[in-house]
């Protein structure tokens, strides 16, 4: 499968495409091109033009061509040596400055590596190994197309940073509205990778809807109020009014000093709190008139945060009548006291997602620093409350996974079963924000394969009530499995 702009019967302009996207040290097509080129072109003879394509790989400035040579080694099945070219491929792409798609090379090196340990490679990455089968280009992802995220800092993004790692629209701070962002030229190429199948932004591995081999298919029926994807994919439109989706990474500050997150307490500066509460005014509320959903604020703790408490103070149905709020929070200040104070936020906020991490007291007070288990328990049964009167339509529980807690996966299910049957529980892979040296990761992260309690992690996620076939469980382990 073919992206349509591209005439291969062309091999020079094919060729002279890939050179281009070297340039723009664009890895993804590059490597796609030059492979295309390699298989389909008459001239020169096939060994001279895999010469060639060797050579390219070996320069050492030309990434995407080392992906491509290693792609077919792999196809013959010379994956060892496949591995070595997109190794040596990855350590030249570092040392050009400028390169932001790294994870095409990782994507790549993950593929080899799971298929000589034998495990399932997912169907997206499968085109690392040799010819693309067009799985990609049959897919698509709603997200470049419908939201933005506006970060602590002013960057604004179209996805989670870990999944489309380097990806930015701009900064807020610098002059330009997040609704000018939303439709700039960034944002634009994120939502044509989306068309052309190259998806050359994510991460094939971090994003769980990718790895998990979970992405809608073109055809696919998206909710009404996804109606920008919806203009993509009949009329190839890639500017919109506005996004349906708005995540605030706003602030940083937390009463907590959760290990996987932050070192040290975090309280923002009255300066920069100012700062965002003026950009609350001129560019935030502007973009909720719009939306459909705004997610509130997995930066940080909202309670805590001056700004956010001023934005949703200031919230309500009758003025923003098609607004939805998704609120994510460490739990340990949510209670009905403060509860009470947004008024306007009660027939708004259909989501309340609580980050646990624990099912016992001892692991929640080593892993949510700061907090006590007992208080916090008490705001699980007053949110649990909300989802039995029906006043909220969403009550998450999140549990990161890791080696000091992997093993209470099970019991955490059953925690969030007995605060309310509709519970819903979401497992999530454990992340490096930059707390851990790479050495302090690699012994935490237990999803890793080459962990050494690996297998007892699979083990754990391979028991019946840890299957996603069960209702209200949402898990990024599946591809793990
Ligand atoms: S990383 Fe995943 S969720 Fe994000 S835009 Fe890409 S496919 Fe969509």
């Amino acid at each position: 499968m073919m992206d349509a702009r591209i005439d291969v019967g062309d091999a020079e302009r094919v060729l002279a495409e890939a050179m281009r996207a070297a340039d723009r040290r664009d890895i993804y097509w590059s490597n796609e091109l030059l492979y295309r080129w390699l298989a389909t072109a008459k001239h020169p003879t096939y060994p001279r033009r895999l010469a060639y394509l060797r050579r390219l790989a070996r320069s050492g400035g030309i990434p995407g061509a080392a992906v491509a040579f290693a792609r077919v080694l792999a196809k013959r099945g010379d994956l060892n040596s496949a591995l070595k070219v997109a190794d040596a491929g990855l350590a030249d792409a570092r040392k050009l400055p400028g390169t932001l798609q790294l994870h095409v090379i990782e994507n790549q090196i993950t593929a080899l590596r799971w298929t000589l340990a034998g495990k399932r490679v997912p169907r997206a990455l499968a085109r690392y190994l040799g010819d693309d089968d067009g799985y990609l280009f049959g897919r698509t992802c709603h997200v470049p197309f419908e939201r933005v995220d506006i970060q602590d800092n002013g960057n604004c993004v179209v996805c989670c940073s870990q999944w489309m790692t380097g990806f930015s629209l701009g900064n807020v701070f610098d002059g330009n509205s997040a609704s000018e962002l939303f439709n700039n030229d960034q944002a634009v190429a994120a939502r044509r990778s989306m068309l052309d199948g190259s998806f050359k932004f994510c991460d094939l591995v971090k994003c769980p809807k990718i790895s998990g081999d979970n992405l809608p298919t073109k055809q696919h029926q998206f909710p009404e109020w996804q109606h920008n994807t919806r203009q993509a994919l009949d009329r190839g439109e890639l500017r919109f009014d506005g996004p349906s989706v708005v995540y605030l990474i706003l602030d940083i500050s937390c009463n907590l000093t959760c290990p996987s997150c932050r070192t040290h307490l975090i309280t923002e500066k009255l300066e920069l709190q100012l700062r965002k509460e003026t950009l609350i005014e001129t560019s935030i509320m502007p973009l909720l008139r719009g939306a459909y959903r705004v997610h509130v604020n997995s930066g940080g703790e909202w309670l805590v945060s001056r700004p956010l408490r001023r934005l949703l103070s200031r919230l309500s149905k009758a003025e923003f009548p098609n607004l939805h709020l998704s609120i994510i929070s460490n739990g340990t200040l949510f209670n009905e006291r403060e509860w009470s104070k947004f008024q306007g936020l009660h027939d708004l906020t259909d989501s309340i997602r609580i980050s646990t991490d624990a099912a016992r007291k001892e692991t929640f007070e080593k892993l949510r620093r700061g907090a006590k288990w007992e208080p916090f328990v008490d705001n699980l049964a007053f949110l649990a409350g909300l989802r039995a009167k029906g006043a909220i339509k969403e009550f998450i529980l999140s549990f990161t996974f890791q080696v000091d807690n992997f093993r209470e996966m099970p019991a955490f299910v059953e925690m969030a079963r007995e605060l309310h049957p509709d519970t819903i529980v979401q497992f999530e892979k454990l992340g490096n924000w930059g707390t851990f040296t790479a050495d302090e990761y690699q012994a935490k992260a237990v999803h890793h394969m080459d962990h050494p309690l690996h297998e007892e992690f699979l083990s754990i996620i391979r028991r019946p009530e840890m299957r996603q076939e069960r209702p209200n469980l949402r898990a990024e382990y599946m591809a793990l499995l």
